[in-house]
């Protein structure tokens, strides 16, 4: 792999955020690397149809709408590299990455680094992906039109999952390997409240079954009062057991929240250190939308643009 070993912006990334950033900061000149990381594209790459993406009124599939950001930011003359930067050292100016054995300086850092929905990591759930099981029911919803179809989580995430999945399906069932629920009262309250979401409790989801053609059919749980083995047909299921922040990069350098998500000044994308913006989920556990993340990706590559210019390099 060829590619400057001094520059003005390394962007570390390639969702949404990434390849924005990517495109307005190769449009401003500043030829930035982009390390794309060993998932390529990011969360998109895993999912099918992409409905809500301005822009496109008959949809687009995730791969193939990474695919083309790449291509608008390589065209302007961002550089893209499949690499992983394995360590940034902060304490040097400019800063300093590892890829490989390779060392990298740069003047600004674009952090877009993205998050990881958390999976249950049980036979059936990764091979039925994009089948009927899903991490994201904004992405999702659509295509569970009056079907019966399963929550698994018992957190915020489930609670705002099933809640707005009842908007398409016949019914929701909320599993979680509990009888109390982690969720805010009020979350709590709503999906309680509402007549097409139910409960399954104490419930441990052993195992996904179905067909790459027909899709997810059932799963098993094991009961954790009665000990017993038990299979529920089901057309969906949706894991909303948390997301994590791919944040192991810079942990020890970058302020983060208490979920470990990067803190960002104000509406910009600065984090607390000189140079280093931060755009896309790693630093957004509320809208996680490729759209915002998009935003974002804009937002720091203007930051970047003009740090370099106020500081002259
Ligand atoms: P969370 O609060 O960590 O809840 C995760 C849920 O998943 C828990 O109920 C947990 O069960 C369950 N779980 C975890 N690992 C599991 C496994 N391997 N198998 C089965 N169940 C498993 O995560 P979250 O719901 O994503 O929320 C993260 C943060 O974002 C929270 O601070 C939340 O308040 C916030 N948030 C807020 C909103 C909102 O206010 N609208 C919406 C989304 C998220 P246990 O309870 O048994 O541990």
């Amino acid at each position: 792999m060829e590619f400057d070993l001094e520059n003005r912006v390394v962007i570390v990334g390639s969702g949404p955020a990434g390849l924005t950033a990517g495109i307005y900061a190769a449009r401003a000149n500043l030829s930035p690397l982009v390390f794309e990381g060993f998932q390529a594209g990011g969360q998109l790459t895993m999912t099918t149809d992409v409905e809500n993406f301005p822009g496109f009124p008959t949809g687009i599939m995730g791969p193939n709408l990474m695919n083309s950001l790449r291509e608008q930011a390589e065209r302007f003359g961002a550089k893209c590299i499949m690499a992983q930067v394995d360590k940034i050292d902060f304490g040097s100016y400019p800063y300093l990455l590892t890829v490989g054995k390779q060392e990298v300086s740069a003047y600004s850092i674009i952090i877009a680094t993205g998050a990881t929905a958390k999976l249950l990591n049980i036979p059936g759930e990764r091979e039925l992906v994009g089948r009927g099981v899903s991490t994201c029911a904004t992405c999702d919803g659509f295509f569970f039109k009056d079907k019966n179809i399963h929550v698994i989580g018992g957190g915020d995430s489930a609670m705002e999952e099933a809640i707005f999945l009842t908007k398409f399906a016949k019914e929701v069932t909320i599993v979680h390997r509990r009888d109390k629920l982690r969720a805010s009262k009020i979350m709590e309250d709503r999906a309680r409240s509402n007549s097409k979401i139910n409960f399954l409790w104490n419930a441990e989801v052993q195992e996904i079954a179905g067909t790459e053609a027909e899709g997810v059919k059932s799963f098993s749980y094991k009961d954790l009062k009665t000990n017993e083995n038990l299979i529920v047909e089901s057309e969906g299921i949706f894991v909303a057991i948390g997301h994590t922040p791919n944040n192991e990069l810079f942990a020890n350098n970058i302020n983060l929240d208490d979920n470990g998500y990067i803190i960002t000044a104000g509406k910009s994308s600065k984090t607390n250190l000189k140079g280093v913006f931060a755009a896309g989920d790693v630093q957004d556990s509320i809208y996680r939308q490729a759209i915002t993340a998009a935003g974002t990706g804009c937002v720091a590559a203007i930051d970047a643009e003009r740090f370099l210019e106020e500081n002259e390099l």
